[in-house]
């Protein structure tokens, strides 16, 4: 029997990435998958840890050798999760986690239907907004394009499994370790 995959989407700014951080961190069995993306490094990002950060050829060629469990573009970047270490991990038993967009969880919803598809969602929009703009690392012009995001990924909420209100990062976490460690036949 493969071990869980559990599918974290949510609008950008949403604060998947920390939950998932402290997903981790209660849950030290749970893999979280490295993607692929063409975007640019942020500062502190490390290849091979936060991302594999590509070229977009090399991001293509994965592509066309069907290498991928999924992919999307994402305010004019390509995304996508690497198919093999997925698979070999929940082979072995390791509850897998995936942190990505909108498109490439119903991609992953079609591709294997036990997966569990979590929508994580902010407190309120006003929240969502602050935390975007206030990350100020990003410029007004991708700011926009993130929102623009935001407002089509907030509208796909009923397509999930599961929603979780990320009012409090530990609670939304415990939530996500019950998923990922909830072993019955989907
Ligand atoms: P960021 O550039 O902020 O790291 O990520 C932008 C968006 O891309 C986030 O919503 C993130 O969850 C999503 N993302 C990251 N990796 C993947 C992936 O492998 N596939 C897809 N479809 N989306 C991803």
């Amino acid at each position: 029997m493969t071990a869980p995959l559990v599918v974290v989407s949510g609008p950008s700014g949403v604060g998947k990435s920390t939950v998932v951080q402290e997903v981790l961190k209660q849950a030290p069995d749970v893999w979280l998958s490295v993607s692929a993306t063409t975007r640019a490094a942020r500062p502190g990002e490390v290849h091979g840890e936060h991302y594999f950060f590509l070229s977009q050829e090399e991001f293509d060629a994965l592509v066309a050798a069907g290498e991928l469990l999924e992919w999307a573009t994402f305010a004019g970047n390509s995304y996508g999760t690497p198919r093999g270490p997925v698979d070999e991990r929940r082979d072995q038993g390791v509850p897998v986690v995936l942190e990505i967009e909108l498109f490439g969880a119903r991609q992953v919803r079609e591709a294997d239907p036990g997966a569990r598809l979590v929508f994580l969602a902010p407190p309120s929009w006003e929240v969502l907004e602050g935390r975007l703009r206030g990350r100020g690392t990003e410029s007004e012009q991708a700011v926009a394009a993130r929102l623009e995001a935001a407002l089509v990924e907030m509208a796909a909420q009923g397509e999930f499994h599961e929603v979780v209100v990320n009012t409090d990062v530990e609670t939304a976490a415990q939530t996500l370790v019950g998923f990922l460690h909830d072993n019955t036949p989907r």
